[in-house]
């Protein structure tokens, strides 16, 4: 299927991102759990007045799950999932709050000082991650979607596979370059300690699985 662009806002978003510094990289990871636990939010509220959705406290988690060999970085949550739109309406283009406030700010031309501090939003994942995939189920729906890109030059969505209501999202790591270390954001006590530093005030169980360590 033919790949769609993004839209010029969200292209320089990307691309600051793609050419952060090392020491901003590390916030992706509170940008997607942050996510993560807005989607679960989301559900909650909504099971409350919905008498069709009956969850137990334990169906609501993050997980991240690390795959050395592989190198990918996994985050999944049971939150309320996305349609088909709302892929393409959510991370086709930036125009959510975070993303926003770090916009207007970046107006002050000090665009590189100012990723760490502000919600970027979910393209921070490509400042680690060379091509980012996710297959997203909305509540009450049976089929799932998934969303694939490789960063400026657009990106996909298809059907895809997933038993439950959620979103699961795949970073394939870049590899280690001469000025840019990546290997670390797939080792368990570096994933650690950034869970620890930014979302420590999550409300929701962050479960870790690290493979090949
Ligand atoms: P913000 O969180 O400030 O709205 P983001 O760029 O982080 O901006 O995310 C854009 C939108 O994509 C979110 O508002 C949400 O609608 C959707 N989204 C992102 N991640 C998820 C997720 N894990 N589950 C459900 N929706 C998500
Ligand atoms: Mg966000």
């Amino acid at each position: 299927m033919a790949k769609k662009q993004f839209q010029a806002e969200s292209k320089r978003l990307l691309d600051m991102m793609i050419h952060s510094i090392y020491t901003q990289k590390e916030i992706f990871l509170r940008e997607l759990i942050s996510n993560a636990s807005d989607a679960i939010d989301k559900l909650y509220y909504k099971a409350l007045t919905d008498d069709k959705l009956t969850f137990n406290k334990e169906d609501y988690y993050i997980k991240v799950t690390a795959d050395k060999a592989g190198r990918t970085l996994t985050i999944t949550d049971t939150g309320i999932g996305m349609t088909q739109e709302e892929l393409e309406n959510n991370l086709g283009v930036i125009a959510k709050s975070g993303s926003l406030a770090f916009k207007n700010e970046n107006e002050l031309k000090d665009g590189h000082n100012i990723i760490g501090q502000f919600g970027v939003g979910f393209y921070a994942a490509f400042m680690v991650a060379d091509v980012v995939t996710v297959t997203t189920k909305a509540v009450g729906s049976d089929q799932a979607y998934k969303w694939e890109s490789e960063g400026a030059d657009g990106y996909t969505i298809v059907p895809g596979e997933k038993d439950s209501t959620g979103t699961e999202i795949v970073l394939k790591i870049k590899e280690n370059t001469e000025d840019d270390q990546y290997d670390e954001f797939l080792e368990e006590y570096r994933l650690k300690a950034i869970i620890k530093k930014y979302s420590d005030f999550i409300r929701y169980p962050i479960k870790m699985d690290v493979k090949g360590q």
